[in-house]
């Protein structure tokens, strides 16, 4: 079993999903897996904006409304506009923030403050649209482009869960990799190792990473490279592995040992990637299977690949893809 305190990852996330009572109504919205499951894994550092900018518990409960030009958070009942003391109170959290060195931030949906996506924007006193982001959402945005974020209501999907927290196990490993300082040698080693995991997300991608550190000069400084690399590296992660994209990937690793193999070990490997694709194994059994003769046969090269071990196995999210 992978020990929680050697894994443990730092997360923002809006108080509320933790259990805390900080909602325009006094209640919360604690989340199961993020409080129980995920959580033994997590160091979270709850934010609740609308408190902290000193709105109080209870407290009117607010909208983002748009004058055409700019979005405002809007009090209807009291006609308050707090648009101005959230962004100012968002830009001094985001830096307080930036020295928490998290890996991830989880937000409430459907925000005014938090919601990442689709919260409702209205005009006057009628619904404009759902396109609307959050304030204190937008401000992190722009502060953190690369760290993973995510909704609490699309990590009910397993696809989108696992997807994010691949993302945040990788932010991770690239934040230890800087400890001491970026060479080109570690940036090389960290592309090298997750090959595989890239391959799975966007195969143009990974290969376009490659690239960027080939075609790099040598009087590159590793840390401009290191900069270009990251922005590109997560560009590639979030997007969604699909089952074709694990498909290619096993039938890639498999091919780095299958020679070795005796026949009918051979073909039980290609059955079971092949139920895979059909959906008729979860991804955990062929990912089980390749760890294995990877150990037995000792392929060096795949030995260190994270695809093989994307985030601890207890999370389960291999058994549910
Ligand atoms: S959604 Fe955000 S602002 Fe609203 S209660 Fe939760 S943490 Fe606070």
């Amino acid at each position: 079993m992978t020990d929680p305190d050697t894994t443990r990852v730092r997360i923002g996330i809006s108080s509320c999903l933790l259990g805390e009572k900080v909602r325009f109504d006094g209640g919360h919205k604690k989340d199961e897996f993020l409080t129980s499951h995920f959580g033994r894994y997590v160091e979270w550092v709850p934010v609740c904006p609308e408190f902290e900018i000193g709105l109080g518990v209870p407290r009117e409960s607010l909208r983002l409304v748009s004058d055409g030009k700019v979005t405002h958070l809007f009090a209807p009942r009291s006609g308050l506009d707090h648009t101005d003391r959230m962004n100012q109170w968002t830009r001094d959290q985001a830096e307080r923030l930036a020295a928490q060195g998290l890996c991830g931030y989880v937000l409430k949906r459907s925000s005014p403050s938090c919601g990442l996506e689709r919260v409702k924007v209205y005009k006057g006193t009628g619904l404009l649209n759902r396109d609307g982001r959050g304030l204190f959402a937008a401000g992190l945005v722009d502060r953190f482009p690369n760290l993973p974020m995510e909704e609490e209501g699309r990590l009910n999907d397993p696809r989108l869960r696992e997807n994010f927290v691949s993302q945040v196990f990788s932010y991770k490993r690239w934040m230890d990799l800087q400890e001491g300082g970026l060479s080109r040698a570690k940036i090389m080693q960290f592309h090298a190792r997750h090959k595989f995991l890239l391959m799975a997300h966007q195969q143009n991608g990974m290969r376009s990473l490659g690239n960027l550190i080939g075609k790099a000069g040598r009087g590159t400084s590793a840390k401009r490279l290191g900069a270009d690399y990251f922005d590109a590296f997560c560009e590639v992660m979030r997007h969604t592995p699909t089952r074709r994209n694990h498909t290619n990937v096993l039938q890639h690793l498999a091919g780095y040992f299958s020679e070795q193999l005796a026949s009918d070990d051979r073909a039980e490997l290609a059955d079971v990637i092949d139920r895979y694709r059909r959906d008729r194994l979860p991804l955990i059994v062929p990912v089980t299977l390749i760890r294995h003769y990877v150990r037995k046969l000792k392929v060096e090269y795949l030995e260190d690949q994270v695809y093989l071990d994307p985030h601890p196995d207890e999370l389960n999210l291999l058994n549910q893809l």
